[in-house]
């Protein structure tokens, strides 16, 4: 059976350049003793706006690691899938993040609902976490609201997993489901039914993405309240402990964090918490490798700096329709972006600085940041250019790959000096 290791982390390639780089800092962690799983993940959005196949990503993490000798397991996820888009990523993927976000709130059928809220009665009253102080109390008709709520999405994540098992047989792919990109965070007491639920028909599921208060916006850091994440996760890591052994859901079951780059208020929790409790996680980081691209180019200067600004004046053109499919996840203070005259001025290291997510640097324009995160579209439509100018500055670009992927990201999490 395909198993995914203790810790794993997502990692986004958008333009496919930097497997190489992203690779290292996986070898660099297991030279310090932390063996963490590379997944190479793109969502299908990302594989539309770019003009790429899912067979790209697959060519790519086979290559990077054929070339590197890398001899240890490596997968290729399926991000953010559902009925309606997993077919094209049967063939080269082998994790599927079934993404149930849509189906969240639809309605099963009476009966359906009815069966589960007596298949649970048992834990209605106190509910009780074996070996923590958790305690929620839970009434039937919470149970009903969360059965109303939430059975449909479990039955539809079973449909997603049948077509994906018919096609590439039972033990060949890592199960993921996700439910992050919804209004509302899930509560423990929610996750404990959902985990429930996903436990009746057997299903290898081996990660679980919740969704966590405060905002997870894309590229820049957690916005929220540290102490209270901490608390909301700790809970959540004790809930799947416990539904793996009550529920018997796979072992290896562990938690997935989504839009994972970046969060660096969190990242000493998640690393105390994890280590405290012996639990594994899946971190999936995902379009700041663009980025890195992006003040790779800067810093390379000459033509390869006129190319980003001229992307950066461009995205200021473009914003409303660039920012609109991430609108959930990104806050942009147009007042606070500089303008494209400014920006033309400016020396290779300024727009390095602007960009790099260096919290407490004076230079560093989160506003600027999470814009350019989501202009990739405007560098996909000067693929040949962009491609050639990646090329020529390979090496300053994969160091900043692979120190964003080393430094700001693994060491953090893990806690290595
Ligand atoms: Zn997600």
């Amino acid at each position: 059976m395909k198993k995914l290791g203790k810790y794993s982390m997502g990692l986004g390639d958008r333009f496919g350049h930097q497997g190489s780089a992203q690779l290292k800092a996986i070898i660099s962690a297991s030279q310090k003793g932390i063996e963490i799983t590379p997944v190479w993940n793109k969502s299908n959005r990302e594989h539309i706006t770019i003009g790429t196949e899912p067979g790209d990503v697959r060519k790519e993490a086979d290559m990077v690691t054929r070339n590197a000798g890398y001899n240890k397991a490596y997968f290729v996820d399926a991000d953010h899938i559902n009925m309606d888009t997993v077919d094209r990523f049967i063939e080269s993927s082998d994790f599927f993040t079934i993404d149930v976000a849509s189906y969240i709130g639809k309605r099963a059928e009476d009966q359906e609902i009815a069966e589960f809220v007596a298949s649970v009665e048992r834990y209605t009253g106190n509910l009780n976490i074996p070996g923590t102080k958790l305690s929620f109390s839970v009434s039937k008709s919470q149970v009903a609201q969360i059965a109303e709520k939430y059975l449909f999405a479990a039955i539809k994540a079973f449909a997603i997993y049948r077509k994906i098992e018919k096609a590439k047989g039972k033990d060949n792919f890592i199960t993921e489901v996700s439910m992050d990109e919804v209004p509302n965070p899930q509560t423990p007491v929610e996750l404990f039914f959902i985990l429930k639920m996903l436990a009746s028909e057997n299903i290898p599921l081996q990660t679980i993405a919740p969704k966590f208060s405060g905002r997870f916006n894309k590229g820049v850091d957690y916005v929220g309240d540290p102490e209270k994440f901490a608390y909301e996760f700790e809970s959540d890591l004790m809930v799947i402990d416990f539904a793996i052994k009550e529920f018997g859901l796979p072992e290896n079951l562990k938690m997935s964090i989504h839009s994972g780059s970046d969060k660096f208020a969190i990242y000493p929790y998640i690393g105390s918490i994890i280590k405290k409790h012996n639990k594994g996680i899946h971190v999936k980081t995902a379009g700041t490798t663009w980025l890195e691209e992006v003040i790779g180019l800067a810093e390379s200067g000459g033509e390869a700096l006129g190319f980003v600004k001229e992307i950066y004046t461009k995205s200021l053109e473009k914003i409303e329709e660039l920012c609109a499919p991430y609108a959930d996840v990104i806050d942009i203070k147009i007042s606070s972006l500089p303008s494209g005259h400014e920006v033309s001025e400016w020396s290779s290291s300024k727009f390095a600085a602007s960009l790099r997510h260096v919290p407490g640097n004076k230079e560093y324009n989160s506003n600027m940041r999470q814009l350019i995160h989501v202009a990739y579209k405007l560098a996909a439509l000067k693929m040949e250019n962009y491609f050639r100018l990646l090329e020529a500055n390979e090496e300053t670009v994969s160091k900043c790959v692979y120190e964003n992927t080393y430094n700001r990201h693994i060491c953090r999490l893990f806690n290595i000096n």
